[in-house]
């Protein structure tokens, strides 16, 4: 199958319900970095994170019938709040199994959009056996954070706008947490630019998938202590793992401390509100983990964090 045409295909699918983001650059970052910079705002994104693409287009084609019946989802976040808004746009209830200790600000904002939130504890139970009971037991529709070709394809989108305003980039650096954001921005940057770098960033204290991609065998973190909550995920799926060994050219880890100070130059320096795991990829260009050259475009994956830890931040 041809992942690039489903990234196409859904790059129509969303248009005219998901923004396109703006793109910005600093002239303060050229001169860090001695590149040219393109930050990719999905921080302005519906519901402030990526995660609205590879909703809308896993959602926006399920059949009469399911949609009649509902859908469920386990995230940290970001992808919860972006299928309650789409199951609103679309008319879809929407049921959302999320971990008791999400930030506030997410299971908040997820009731908001008309979302029934189940909790559990991420110390004991499995959030997809949760998930996956309830979805038999009530005829739900499970919607994936990641690992599904549809919402890997919605994500690709991003990078699909990219390349559109911009035409070419020498590297493109993604966050990573299950993957889905970066093989999907990974086939679209190659289907559109073969020569352009793709790089997955991750924490060092959730590097699972750096260690996975070196080795060829998937590698497992669990619960991992990030302030980076949307990468806090185990590891790669079954679909994004391969996909990631293919397209992807490497992958970077970076520290928490590193991941702060990119946060912090988001606010202070770019006025962008940027969450820690929208701030991975700045991270690794700030942090020297990675050479920048030609035209570089980073993704900022969203913009979803409360404030309490954005003082935190500020403060530290
Ligand atoms: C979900 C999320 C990620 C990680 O995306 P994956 O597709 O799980 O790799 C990164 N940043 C933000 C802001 C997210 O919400």
């Amino acid at each position: 199958m041809d992942i690039f045409e489903l990234v196409k295909a859904a790059q129509k699918r969303i248009a005219g319900h998901a923004h396109v983001t703006p793109i910005m650059t600093s002239r303060t970052l050229d001169r860090l970095s001695g590149a040219q910079i393109f930050l990719k705002c999905e921080n302005f994104q519906r519901i402030g994170a990526f995660k609205f693409r590879g909703a809308y287009n896993a959602m926006s084609q399920l059949t009469g019938d399911q949609k009649k019946r509902g859908v469920i989802t386990h995230s940290s976040g970001n992808h919860a709040q972006a299928v309650a808004l789409v199951g609103q746009l679309l008319g879809i209830k929407t049921v959302v199994v999320m971990p008791d200790d999400a930030p506030p600000i997410k299971r908040a904002a997820t009731e908001g959009y008309g979302a029934s939130v189940i909790e559990y504890d991420p110390a004991d139970a499995s959030r997809e056996k949760i998930s996956k009971d309830l979805s038999i037991q009530h005829g739900y529709t499970l919607v994936p954070p990641y690992d599904h070709l549809d919402i890997i394809a919605g994500q690709g989108t991003a990078a699909m706008e990219l390349f559109d305003e911009l035409d070419s980039l020498d590297m493109l650096m993604v966050p990573c947490g299950g993957g889905g954001l970066l093989s999907g921005c990974a086939v679209a940057a190659k289907g559109k630019n073969q020569n352009c770098r793709v790089i997955g960033i991750e924490p060092e204290l959730a590097d699972d998938a750096t260690r996975s991609f070196h080795s060829g065998k998937l590698h497992t973190v669990k619960n991992p202590p990030t302030i980076a909550d949307g990468t806090r995920t185990p590891s790669l799926g079954d679909v994004t793992f391969p996909l990631v060994r293919e397209y992807v050219d490497d992958m970077k880890t970076v520290s928490e401390s590193a991941i702060i100070e990119a946060v912090k130059f988001l606010f202070y320096r770019t006025k962008l509100v940027v969450e820690p795991s929208g701030a991975l990829g700045l991270a690794a260009l700030l942090s020297g983990k990675i050479q920048p050259r030609g035209r570089v475009g980073i993704i900022l994956s969203g913009g979803n964090l409360d404030g309490t830890t954005m003082k935190i931040i500020l403060d530290s």
